[in-house]
């Protein structure tokens, strides 16, 4: 396999992997609704209140929020709505327990994408989930370009060029991002320098292969040690 299939067998893999954060303080449903959206291939996150519902939502950047309007703490759903719409368009479906609840989500401006009225069949609620993100940004079935999740809550998104620890963007100068971005593609392999210079720099780049040593340095002080960049002595580097 060369590197241009491994990458197209990444970027399938992680076109699939769309992230959906549930918020719900009951953990049978929670439980429940995590078990549907993995067998079609989501990849799902629990809050259970809603404070740790805008930690989870900030640092896994879902594709799309299912979300419980009575919760515990401060915070309830439609706060947590609130604050999310402060940021972002990302898709929300309400699952509400009552008509009073219901009619709190209609009325709220910020709108709901969707809701659903507990007891909710789980089939019902995938079907929901599929037609508002092919409506949306086309997450299921077409071609975006991938987001990266490390360990330590480093995220590479691709298509933004951007690369957030912890949430918090952090500058890298171009053939940095696109060093770190070729690790994060081919997470677990060793690669030479050559194949790094190969690959970011181009084949056609004439230069030192230090230069790879300079910019893995960069790489290492500014996304701190949650970076797992690890020295391969004899070959060159390998990102876990
Ligand atoms: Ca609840």
């Amino acid at each position: 396999m060369d590197s241009s299939q491994l990458f197209a067998t990444l970027g399938t893999h992680m076109n699939d992997e769309t992230v959906v954060v549930v918020v719900e303080d009951d953990p049978n449903i929670a439980d429940l609704v995590e078990l549907y959206l993995r067998r079609d291939g989501f990849r799902p996150y629990q809050a259970d209140t809603g404070e740790r519902a805008i930690e989870v939502i900030a640092e896994r950047r879902p594709k799309l929020i299912l979300l419980d309007v009575g919760l515990p703490g401060d915070l309830d759903g439609l706060d947590v709505c609130r604050s999310v719409r402060a940021e972002s368009d990302v898709p929300i479906i309400f699952l509400t327990a009552r008509d009073d609840e219901i009619d709190r989500v209609l009325g709220l401006e910020l709108g709901a994408d969707d809701y659903v009225t507990k007891p909710f069949s789980p089939r019902e609620l995938m079907a929901r989930v599929k037609a508002i993100l092919r409506r949306t940004d086309g997450s299921v079935g077409r071609d975006r370009p991938p987001v990266i999740d490390l360990p330590e809550g480093i995220i590479i998104d691709v298509g933004r060029r951007e690369v957030t620890v912890h949430s918090e963007p952090v500058a890298l100068a171009t053939r940095e991002f696109d060093l770190v971005r070729h690790l994060a593609e081919h997470r677990g392999l060793a690669l030479s320098r050559r194949q790094l210079i190969d690959g970011v720099w181009g084949v056609d780049w004439v230069g030192d292969d230090r230069t790879v040593d300079v910019h893995v340095r960069q790489l290492r002080k500014k996304l701190g040690d949650g970076l797992r960049l690890e020295t391969v002595w004899g070959v060159g580097y390998r990102l876990d």
